[in-house]
């Protein structure tokens, strides 16, 4: 019997003789691959295992709450594989050089190490705030240069890569699977490709594996001079070193398709002969006035700012409330309706704890009560079928009404059974409902406590503000100085 069975038999305590009804027993969990451009049953390569990899930030800027989305999403799918007992190995990259980066060193005159670790803590504390579970790893570009630099020369070495005066290119009329998983076609797009600028390269298309570094840019020491990574090659040799050659899940926001997943792709199966990935997940993205929110344009909401004004369970609804391969408009008034009912849904919990308070022994199996109906069927059906969250937060709401209206009739352990199908249909959901009011302030407190330090540190009143920082430090909240400001860590 082939594990992947063997794994679903284990998973769903079925005996052996159940396996070919197993169909019938629960939905299959599907996802939507990009790849195929279906939604396919996933079942991972060595299950229980599933190896994640997540496109992370470029760092140049701080995160928009666009870039939320996309992490709240990947988070989303990461707990339901763990609800379903999938085990996950999650690797997120920081891209810590690359030529927006080099850029805003120009504009704002800084050392690009400096750029980087700002906005990559600010990223971090942002993406706690939001309660995404921590990837096992973030590893950063500047970390593997020496794993990029042998990935290029080893598609030198296989014929898919040429080196030219400005660097070294990948030369895409030698990988016939190019344009695969965005659907484009060669030719299409050579007749598309703007005038290009760099006459070195044999064809408009090829792009860049290494860069020759301009004077005054940062740089690395390589067998074609001193140069960065391309962007592409970054993500490939950062998945390829710390999950192998071939991973169950690659995600990342639909304006990643084309060109950076299909040149990963590109790179990698070139040099493997295997496939890279297994499953393409692409959210769709957060619109600003009709318009994708990018850093690059100009016209974004900073992240933290959103965080400040809304608790974060109601970003986490808002986003949550539109199925994650949609594109959604930004929009405040939506996320007052999010924060709406985020109150209803926490105080039906507490009307539901204070009737339980009285249960004597609480019922064990929640799931399978009769008093909850076909609620955990519906919500799982839901969830399974490509992480259709409005669907089962609908579901959520209908509990929530049908409580409202019984409220008068139901007992100690009934309410008790109630009130575990909410929490923990809303905790797989990354909706913790803290129930403290206290915790939606929690960022502008401390944007508060810094503010203060910072004036101290201006006057000169040392012994104050290292009294601050020790007593954070305390909290667990660690700062660090820089000339301009500090900056936290949770
Ligand atoms: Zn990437």
């Amino acid at each position: 019997m082939i594990p992947q069975i063997l794994y679903f038999v284990k998973r769903k305590n079925l005996d052996f003789s159940c396996v070919l009804c197993y169909n019938s027993v629960t939905m299959p969990l599907k996802i939507y691959n990009t790849l195929t451009r279906k939604k396919e049953e996933f079942i991972p390569l060595a299950p229980p295992l599933v190896k994640m990899y997540v496109c992370g930030m470029t760092v140049q800027d701080r995160p928009h709450i666009g870039h939320m989305r996309a992490y709240v999403v990947s988070d989303t799918l990461k707990r339901w594989l763990t609800h379903r007992g999938f085990k996950i190995k999650h690797i997120q990259n920081i891209t810590d050089i690359d030529d927006k980066i080099i850029e805003k060193t120009k504009t704002l005159g800084k050392d690009y190490r400096e750029i980087a670790e700002g906005n990559a803590e600010e990223f971090m504390r942002c993406s706690d705030i939001m309660g995404i579970e921590r990837a096992d790893f973030y590893p950063k570009a500047t970390q593997h240069v020496q794993e990029i630099i042998e990935l290029i020369l080893k598609l030198i070495q296989k014929g898919y890569a040429y080196t030219t005066d400005t660097g070294v290119y990948f030369d895409i009329s030698r990988f016939p699977d190019y344009g695969k998983l965005s659907g484009k076609c060669i030719d299409d797009l050579k007749k598309g490709a703007r005038v290009e600028i760099d006459d070195t390269k044999h064809s408009p298309l090829d792009f860049v594996l290494w860069k020759r570094a301009k004077e005054g840019e940062p740089f690395w020491e390589s067998p074609w001079g001193r140069g960065r990574p391309g962007w592409h090659i970054e993500c490939s040799a950062m998945s390829l070193t710390h999950l192998g050659e071939t991973i169950d899940i690659h995600t990342g926001g639909e304006d990643l398709i084309f060109p950076h997943h299909e040149n990963e792709i590109a790179q990698s199966e070139a040099v493997t002969g295997k496939p890279f990935a297994r499953f393409w997940v692409h959210n769709g993205l957060l619109q600003l006035l009709g318009n994708k929110m990018s850093k690059s344009t100009g016209q974004f909401v900073p992240a933290l700012d959103v965080l400040q004004k809304y608790e974060p369970d109601a970003v986490r609804l808002f986003f949550l409330s539109t199925h994650y391969r949609h594109p959604m408009e930004y929009s405040e008034e939506r996320l007052k309706e999010g924060g709406e009912a985020l109150t209803r849904i926490k105080e039906c919990i507490e009307m539901l704890k204070e009737r339980s308070a009285e249960a004597e022994t609480p019922p064990k199996n929640s799931h399978f009560a009769d008093e909850l109906g076909d609620f955990w069927k519906d919500f799982e059906d839901a969830m399974d079928d490509d992480f259709n969250t409005p669907k089962a937060i609908g579901r959520i709401y209908s509990l929530i009404k049908e409580v409202n209206l019984k409220m008068g009739d139901i007992d100690a352990n009934i309410a008790h059974l109630y009130k575990e199908a909410l929490t923990s249909s809303l905790k797989i959901l990354g909706i913790t409902i803290k129930g403290k009011e206290l915790d939606r302030f929690t960022p502008q407190l401390l944007d508060l406590i810094l503010k203060i330090r910072q004036k101290l540190r201006e006057e000169k009143r040392y012994d104050l503000a290292d009294k601050i920082r020790e007593d954070l430090s305390r909290l667990g909240i660690t700062i660090k100085d820089t000339p301009n400001r500090s900056i936290p860590s949770l």
